[in-house]
């Protein structure tokens, strides 16, 4: 993409031009768009932080997609894909991406609401794995495999049904008998990804298409399709295993590319300073530790909202656990055992936090804020601080014995 500065604020009124006339001919759009001025210019996305709001900064796709074109545009963020593509390809790819996440896509019933597995998500994932790159991870990755892991985020969960997995393959599904039956999504999400890419040719191989160029656009496609099926819970433990083996070797790299520079004697984990002065360790890495940590870094971003400030973290654990609940209705309706955290009736909301920190994101995130000092040690402080506040409202539903509610006014 590689857009100089003289041209850069040009782009985006032809970016923003091009969305307000795809979204005027695009009915599945009409309803969303909104007639207020854009909130957030593509020159301001450097005022993202860890702390942005989801739910406000991404409510309409015009803002969405100035979000998408403004963070990859922004030349200070070091984003490049090979090929020259053109602004309004870019835009068809945003547009082709959200569509993935408004099809009823073999929903299974009516009952199931995705309030969780949505657009809102996608966005927020995005984000989050931009600042994840840009408060460190981006020293392990090359431009272009920073590019195709941040396409992957938004892509990550497209064509998601809003049920588990394994509730696909207990309802013997069709998807279930479509490619195997393991990351049965992931599969889905990344295939449709790859085909988007393909009808948009981006990073897509042509006759035309030198050696070269056809290795990154290789990698770039492997990256997308491993970093997503990375995203399968299922595969969780498998991949803090991995990463645990290589992060010494990762950060004894870091060490020494950090005693040539005046950082020399830092031993903490990759951080936003290491990008400000341009180290990058992408060509020292092989080629499975890069794609592995890209990989991790999605899955961090994707289980991330544990380590949100409160209001926010609070909110997410609403939609998800309302999302389960609908699968837990229709488990009910077709006299199916109710999986666990779905059933309405009987899961307490805080406590299902505390189990899912406690069993999964305290070691995720304890790992990313050694990896990636600077992303992972403010969402890994945000988390211990959300923990006793779930721990708290744990202790009022047995004290009170009425159930936590979620009341939306908090926010
Ligand atoms: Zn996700």
């Amino acid at each position: 993409m590689g857009v100089n500065s003289e041209t850069h604020h040009w782009l985006h009124q032809l970016i923003v031009t091009l969305i307000c006339g795809l979204l005027s001919s695009c009915e599945d759009y009409k309803s969303e768009l909104s007639h207020e001025s854009l909130k957030l210019a593509p020159d301001q996305v450097n005022i993202l932080n860890l702390s942005f709001d989801p739910f406000s900064i991404s409510s309409d796709t015009e803002e969405q997609a100035n979000i998408f074109s403004g963070i990859l545009l922004d030349e200070g963020n070091s984003y490049a894909l090979p090929g020259q593509i053109s602004h309004d390809t870019l835009v068809e790819l945003f547009l082709a991406i959200k569509k993935g996440y408004s099809l009823q896509n073999g929903v299974v019933s009516p009952l199931i609401k995705r309030q969780y597995h949505n657009f809102q998500h996608a966005m927020d994932v995005f984000i989050t794995t931009h600042l994840l790159l840009q408060g460190g991870g981006g020293i392990f990755l090359s431009d272009n495999e920073k590019t195709a892991l941040l396409i992957a985020a938004l892509g990550h969960d497209a064509l998601h049904t809003g049920v588990f997995n394994s509730f696909l393959i207990r309802s013997s599904h069709k998807y279930a008998f479509e490619d195997g039956n393991d990351s049965i999504q992931e599969k889905r999400s990344f295939k449709f990804l790859l085909r988007t890419l393909d009808s948009l040719q981006i990073l897509s191989s042509g006759e035309t298409t030198i050696e070269s160029d056809h290795k990154t656009l290789e990698n770039c496609r492997k990256l997308i399709a491993e970093s997503i099926l990375w995203t399968d819970m299922a595969r969780h433990k498998e991949q803090m295993k991995a990463v645990q083996e290589i992060a010494p070797f990762v950060l004894k790299k870091l060490q020494k590319a950090r005693n040539n520079s005046k950082d020399a004697g830092i031993s903490l984990g990759a951080s936003s300073e290491d990008i400000k002065n341009n180290l990058d360790l992408s060509s020292q890495l092989p080629i499975e530790i890069r794609h592995l940590l890209a990989g991790f870094i999605l899955h961090s971003a994707d289980v991330s909202n544990l380590g949100k400030p409160w209001e926010i973290s609070e909110k997410w654990a609403f939609l998800v656990c309302s999302e389960f609940f609908t699968q837990g209705d229709l488990e009910r309706k077709l006299n199916m055992k109710v999986s666990m955290n779905c059933d309405r009736g009987n899961t307490s909301i805080p406590q299902s936090q505390l189990n899912f920190g406690k069993y999964v994101i305290e070691d995720i995130y304890s790992l990313l804020a050694k990896i990636i000092y600077d992303g992972g040690s403010e969402i890994l402080k945000n988390f211990n601080s959300n923990q006793k506040k779930w721990a708290e409202l744990l202790s009022m539903e047995k004290t009170k014995g009425v159930p936590y509610q979620f009341v939306e006014s908090q926010m």
